[in-house]
């Protein structure tokens, strides 16, 4: 059965890649109705954040990816939480030790400081590993003395020299390493704490994981994991990789990075990231407006497309379509603009009712309380086509649930006059003596009494829809009359003929 994993360290907030990851690991399980394992990997405290974690599964919720199995889910692979599994790890580093492929290193942070200064580039590799104080360097004797005196050492992997380490990505094909420019990377450190090299290794077996979608930052990684699945005896299991494609800047110029939202004026994260630490807060995709339907949309299509022009995708589609051999190697350029041309879409596409809550709440933040939803449906069915972002509906739509401050009647030209005073007038009476109200037969009133007077019709037209509207902007200006309701077209007509 196909398992797939998401292995986040809670080390912070989610940006774009690490949601993509999500996403490709979902929609591969999916598509294969196998399982989407959340792990989280919390062995190097040092860079434990909290919150994080949370964020993290806060994520997923709102993007509607949800793991089979995960901290707090459980699962028959129980727990997921690493820093909960860490007895388990010891078992497997002593193995490597006793079969030689593994050794104790007892260097103190001062020596390898030391070493550091002294040799500029320093690899604990096999070019300096007789150099160092460790269990291949010192006498046996030796080595067991420091032992028995619980001297605090970690285990170090032994890389082989001269060797060519390889493996079929799935995205890039055979990928090759030499194995003397790997370094001899901690399996476990003093403490007892696994790395993430032994730890990912050691669940992805245990757990079962037969396919894993990483970033491309992780491939430089690759050689020690395939040396150890190969040195603990279970290459049969080994999963099979992808390293998805970098997401770039807008010009193509490099990684897209963390700061470059700040930088470049878009958000990263997939939501506010509050950094308690630093005091910074770093804005997020949903508190921008996005809805998840069109972040998942545009992530899909980061590195991905199925081969056609069509670029809007649901996640039922995309589980659909998704296939790895259109997964591409380069590098994917984030475009913000494209970003908020999706979310255009998906709102345009997303019914009053899956959009109500969303723009209740942005209303309600901008002091409008919502008091009669069927009103509200039809208020979003007539702007949404204008809505960009989840928060333009305030200004598309605040003047359907409060009448407008301001009127400038001379912002229209032809200048205000005593003609388009009682053109108003007369227009009020015919509205009152409407049998039927709706948007067509207004709009023949409108003109005929225009045409009556002399007027041109764009000339009232338009100071019609700043009556209304308070602006100049807005969907058609008798679907607003006609929904704004009779009495309430008529009494902001009065309130700017006072
Ligand atoms: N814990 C790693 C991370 O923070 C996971 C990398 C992997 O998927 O192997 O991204």
């Amino acid at each position: 059965k196909v398992r797939v994993r998401f292995a986040p360290s809670p080390t912070g907030g989610l940006h774009l890649g690490g949601v993509r990851t999500v996403l490709f690991n979902y929609l591969f399980a999916k598509k294969n109705n196998g399982d989407f394992v959340l792990r989280i990997e919390d062995t190097d405290q040092t860079r434990y954040v909290e919150g994080a974690e949370q964020y993290i599964s806060d994520c997923l919720v709102w993007c509607g990816l949800t793991p089979n199995e995960s901290p707090d889910k459980g699962g028959p692979f129980a727990p997921y939480r690493q820093s909960e599994r860490k007895p388990l790890y010891r078992e497997y580093a002593e193995r490597l030790v006793e079969q030689g492929y593994a050794y104790y290193a007892f260097d103190t942070a001062a020596e390898l400081e030391q070493k550091r200064k002294d040799v500029p580039n320093f690899q604990y590799s096999h070019a300096y590993r007789h150099e160092m104080r460790n269990s291949l360097s010192l006498p046996l004797h030796e080595v067991e003395q420091l032992l028995h005196n619980g001297t605090p050492h970690v285990i170090r992997i032994k890389m082989p020299e001269d060797e060519t380490i390889a493996f079929d990505d799935m995205i890039r094909g055979r990928v090759t390493f030499d194995s003397n420019v790997v370094d001899d990377k901690v399996l476990l450190k003093a403490d007892g704490m696994p790395t993430y090299h032994l730890a990912v290794v050691v669940d992805d077996y245990l757990m079962k994981i037969t396919h894993a979608f990483r970033g491309e930052e992780w491939l430089p990684s690759a050689p020690v994991h395939i040396r150890l699945w190969e040195v603990l005896g279970w290459k049969a299991d080994m999963p099979e990789w992808a390293h998805l494609p970098l997401i770039l800047k807008p010009d193509g110029h490099g990684k897209l990075s963390k700061r470059d939202g700040a930088r470049l004026g878009f958000p990263v994260y997939a939501m506010n990231w509050f950094d308690a630490k630093s005091n910074e807060l770093t804005p997020g995709f949903r508190e921008l407006g996005f809805l998840p339907e069109a972040f998942l949309n545009l992530l899909a299509l980061l590195g991905w497309n199925d081969g056609t022009d069509q670029e809007i995708f649901s996640l039922d589609e995309l589980i659909e379509k998704f296939s790895i051999d259109r997964v591409s190697k380069a590098g994917a350029k984030f475009d913000f603009e494209k970003a908020k041309w999706f979310n255009a879409e998906w709102i345009k596409r997303s019914s009053a009712e899956t959009l109500k809550l969303n723009v209740a709440q942005a209303l309600k933040d901008a002091g409008i309380a919502i008091t009669d939803e069927s009103y509200l449906l039809k208020v979003i069915d007539l702007v949404k086509d204008r809505c960009t972002l989840l928060g333009d509906f305030v200004q598309q739509s605040s003047y359907f649930f409060k009448q407008p401050a301001e009127y400038d009647l001379n912002a229209v030209k032809p200048k205000w006059n005593e003609a388009k005073t009682a053109f108003f007038k007369e227009f009020i009476s015919i509205l009152s003596g409407a049998e039927t109200y709706n948007a067509a037969e207004l709009e023949v009133r409108f003109k005929a009494l225009a045409e009556q007077k002399a007027l041109k019709p764009g000339d009232v037209m338009l100071p019609f829809r700043i009556m209304l509207v308070g602006g100049k902007f807005g969907p058609h200006v008798f679907d607003i009359a006609k929904l704004l309701g009779e009495s309430e077209t008529v009494i902001r007509i009065e309130n700017a003929l006072d």
